[in-house]
């Protein structure tokens, strides 16, 4: 059996070599390394994929971030919502830029923030909300749309995970994660679904105006050359990331598919475990497995992973800390309410399995054949 691996990032690149080599090759012959033909190219695919208006690329999922609430034109103070259950980038963009994280605890079973979770986190100084579609599964969007209207908020997605994922609305319309709400982050880091081979990210929407605003700030806060409207950031996406991107684009809901597939063979092996709680999949989402992620009880968590470790079988935690534990954000009273129960809890009883688009069956056998084994 192959070694199996959290991301198999090498098995993946020789699937497609021959396209991402002459992808690159193209790139390193025309010798247009910034703002190339091949980003615009990507550019445009993203936006045809995502079924959005514009797509701006940046340098990295954290910068999406940023650049998209520095868009808002928010002041110091101004509060933002975020799931105290995320990866740190989320909170980490708010607080630099010198607004007031507020977080919240998320829903058990989905891991997500949710709109009751938001409405009662809301003061008349709340300005933003940024939903997380963690692990590849989209936030239940309908309400948390209908909380912004009502309340007048901002919502930037954090889709860092869960690119290519479908919500459905209730009336039937379809829509992919990070094009529901004001703007749509995403990373390319190399172990996302869609991952390049070094940094990346993208911001799209669908408004003209924040395209144009989103695009300013990411490039020095220029429109033309030399003349600065707004203080901004340089973050850009180089053309040789872009160039493999838009190859490894035309195979996303391909890596999606492969992702589900492991996900089920998981789910089918593990049920019935007593105590193991396989990701529960929300019915008006798909789910594109970022993680699989399951729950365990917080006193066998630990020694699970020192188990599996010793047969080879690597696993990780996302996310061990609540992000008000963290020493960067102790001090800025940031949670929404005292306790964080859910929060809590998850940090002690998550264990995330070894999940790509390139699992072999007789890896995921072996994996379940020895979870079965610990939990007897
Ligand atoms: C990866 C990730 C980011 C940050 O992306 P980078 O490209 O590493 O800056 C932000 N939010 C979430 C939820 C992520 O998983």
């Amino acid at each position: 059996m192959k070694p199996i691996q959290m991301v198999d990032l090498q098995a993946q690149y020789h699937h497609y070599k021959n396209d991402i080599d002459a992808a690159i090759q193209e790139v390193l012959e025309t010798s247009t390394y910034i703002n190339g033909p091949a980003v615009k190219l990507f550019q445009e695919k993203m936006e045809a994929y995502l079924n959005v208006k514009h797509v701006i690329p940046c340098a990295n999922g954290t910068d999406a971030l940023q650049i998209a609430l520095m868009a808002l034109g928010l002041k110091p103070g101004d509060e933002v919502i975020v799931p105290a259950f995320t990866y740190v980038a989320t909170a980490e963009v708010a607080a630099l830029l010198g607004l007031k994280v507020v977080m919240t605890d998320v829903d058990p079973d989905t891991f997500n923030i949710t709109d009751k979770h938001i409405e009662a986190a809301i003061t008349p100084k709340t300005k933003a909300i940024v939903p997380v579609h963690l692990f590849g599964q989209s936030c239940d969007m309908e309400p948390i749309i209908a909380l912004a209207k009502k309340y007048n908020l901002f919502i930037i997605e954090d889709n860092a995970q869960a690119i290519g994922a479908d919500y459905t609305f209730s009336d039937g319309s379809v829509v992919k994660t990070g094009a529901m709400g004001n703007v749509g982050c995403t990373s390319f880091y190399p172990s996302k679904n869609l991952g390049a081979y070094g940094d990346g990210g993208a911001m799209y929407c669908n408004e003209e105006q924040m395209g144009a605003d989103l695009r300013m700030i990411a490039n020095h806060g220029q429109k033309r050359r030399y003349y600065h409207d707004t203080v901004g950031v340089n973050s850009r996406l180089d053309s040789v990331q872009a160039a493999l991107l838009e190859v490894k684009l035309r195979h996303l809901d391909e890596f999606s598919k492969a992702r589900q597939e492991a996900a089920a063979y998981y789910d089918k092996a593990l049920s019935g475990i007593a105590g193991l709680k396989v990701p529960v999949r929300q019915h008006n989402s798909t789910h594109v497995f970022h993680q699989y992620t399951l729950q365990v009880p917080a006193d066998k968590r630990n020694e699970l992973q020192e188990y599996l470790k010793n047969k080879g079988i690597p696993s990780m935690i996302y996310y061990p800390l609540p992000l008000y534990e963290q020493d960067a954000f102790k001090d800025c009273s940031s949670r929404a309410t005292v306790e964080l129960p859910v929060t809590e809890m998850l940090c002690k009883s998550v264990i995330s399995l070894p999940m790509h688009s390139e699992m072999e069956e007789e890896q995921l056998t072996y994996i379940c054949e020895s979870i079965r084994s610990f939990f007897k």
